[in-house]
């Protein structure tokens, strides 16, 4: 029997890079794909279910693998350093391939997309993309940033056409934050890019905070202290094991219920149903009316069975799940004579037969196991 990852022996604390960031061009996928792009379309509804009958709701999309930040748990320094070797332009999608897949996803059945990456607000004329998505119509359009450039960008991309924005906060103290971003990036400019994305109407904004037992736990209650009553949602979310370079243990994670129980002891707290089938932050309201925060329990309670999440990488490879260790490279597809309705069928090929529910069977050996990094598979 696997043993579970709450009694693992912690590991050391950096991981080198495995790079398997091409592997998905290889071999048996790549048949796959192109066999699946040339058979007639699959009888029955065009929206396809996996093996495990979940349905295609969600893209994120990875615009960037870069970042302006080193975020101690996704793109640690001393992996990370001048010498990464990032993406190069012609291996990127272009604007023009990311919005013909987002409309071939959109004939699927996806009705929300993310853009995340990597730093989003990184690439640039961002809002040109975002134009050119919501264009498409009848989809949700959001976008998750670090918030270093929100001030700048916030109303042309509300101009453009995105509907909401998460920012990324994992403490209000300027000291914590610094370290946690580890590239000295002071808070207030984070705090001033919330401001002008709620003055932007980009509101109501999600604030993401990820919490690393030993890191900023201290800065859970003041983080909820803080946005209570300003209508924004604080999400905690359990420190995961994506990727290889971030060093994760089991003992890093601080356990949602904790975190609720942090906060429940200061402002008494009340469970709230989700909003819809699958949402991955379990909901609770302060019971004075102060609003409500959100806990992303990855790794103590995964939510594998309401997983309906694609994912888009930076360099157009399919994964299907965060964990995965390579993606369908539709970018081929997209750079050769495949019509519209071919690469669709790929893609519906592709998610019939997605069975990943890797939260669900993570063990004391998986960690190990080698997979992309969260800054170029998109969060
Ligand atoms: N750079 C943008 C940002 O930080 O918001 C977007 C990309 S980032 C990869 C997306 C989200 O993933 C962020 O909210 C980040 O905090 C979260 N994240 C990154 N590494 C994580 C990890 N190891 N465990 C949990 N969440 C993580
Ligand atoms: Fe950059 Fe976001 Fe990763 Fe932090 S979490 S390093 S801001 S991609
Ligand atoms: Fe979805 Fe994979 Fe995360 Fe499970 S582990 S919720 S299947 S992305």
């Amino acid at each position: 029997m696997p043993r579970l990852l709450t009694s693992i022996i912690p590991m050391a604390t950096v991981i080198p890079l495995t790079d398997v960031r091409g592997a998905a061009s290889a071999g048996a996928r790549d048949a796959f794909l192109r066999e699946a792009a040339c058979m007639p379309a699959a009888e029955g509804s065009p929206l396809p279910l996996d093996a495990r009958g979940r349905a295609l709701h969600d893209l994120r999309i990875s615009v960037t693998d870069r970042c302006n930040f080193r975020c101690v748990y996704c793109m640690p320094k001393d992996v990370y350093g001048r010498d990464f070797p990032f993406l190069p332009h012609a291996e990127i999608l272009t604007f023009e391939e990311i919005t013909r897949v987002a409309n071939i996803f959109v004939g699927l059945g996806v009705q929300k997309i993310r853009l995340t990456g990597g730093e989003p607000l990184l690439r640039r004329r961002l809002e040109r993309l975002v134009e050119m998505l919501a264009s498409l119509g009848h989809i949700d359009l959001t976008l998750t940033t670090n918030g270093a450039l929100l001030a700048k960008k916030a109303r042309a991309l509300r101009d453009a056409g995105l509907a909401r924005v998460t920012v990324s906060l994992d403490a209000l103290d300027d000291r914590t934050f610094r370290a946690m971003n580890d590239v000295d990036f002071p808070v207030a400019r984070v705090l001033e890019g919330i401001d002008a994305a709620q003055a932007a109407g980009l509101a109501p904004l999600k604030i993401n905070a990820v919490v690393k037992r030993g890191r900023n736990e201290h800065a859970i209650v003041p983080l909820a202290r803080h946005f209570r009553g300003s209508g924004h949602i604080v999400r905690f979310i359990e420190y995961m094991d994506v990727g290889h370079t971030n060093g994760w243990r089991m003992d890093h994670v601080v356990p949602a219920r904790e975190i609720v129980a942090m906060i429940d002891r200061e402002f008494p707290l009340a469970p709230v149903d989700a909003n819809y089938a699958g949402e991955v932050a379990q909901r609770w309201r302060y019971r004075d009316g102060g609003g409500e925060i959100g806990v992303i329990a990855s790794v103590t309670q995964a939510f594998c069975r309401d997983c309906t999440r694609a994912r888009l990488s930076t360099d157009g490879k399919l994964y299907t799940c965060l964990f995965a260790d390579s993606g369908y490279d539709l970018r081929a597809l997209l750079r050769e004579p495949y019509s519209d309705a071919q690469i669709g069928n790929a893609v519906a090929a592709i998610w019939r037969r997605r069975a990943d529910r890797y939260s669900e069977i993570r063990t004391a050996a998986t960690p190990r196991e080698s997979r992309v990094e969260m800054s170029y598979i998109g969060g």
